[in-house]
């Protein structure tokens, strides 16, 4: 029920729990931004470049239950 933010230089990561079924999508797709062992253990400051952040956004698409979800900064001017 409540969804947390986790802040990265490129693009931030929300998470709701309540919501995840624990398929591990995230973790395969990309263990250096979730990993289940570490906390925080969602860490998008691991996405920190233009190619890394454009994966984790595809991995937070493959998320079936829409727990995970991107938060995209506001564009630089
Ligand atoms: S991919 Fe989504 S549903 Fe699966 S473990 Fe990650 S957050 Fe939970």
């Amino acid at each position: 029920m409540t969804r947390k933010t986790y802040y990265g230089p490129i693009i931030d990561v929300s998470f709701d729990g309540a919501v995840c079924q624990h398929a591990g999508e995230c973790v395969r797709g990309m263990p250096t931004v979730f990993d289940t062992g570490k906390r925080p253990w969602i860490d998008p400051g691991n996405a920190d470049d233009a190619a890394l952040a454009e994966h984790l956004r595809a991995v937070v698409g493959r998320c079936p239950s829409g727990a995970l979800g991107i938060v995209e900064h506001e564009a630089q001017a």
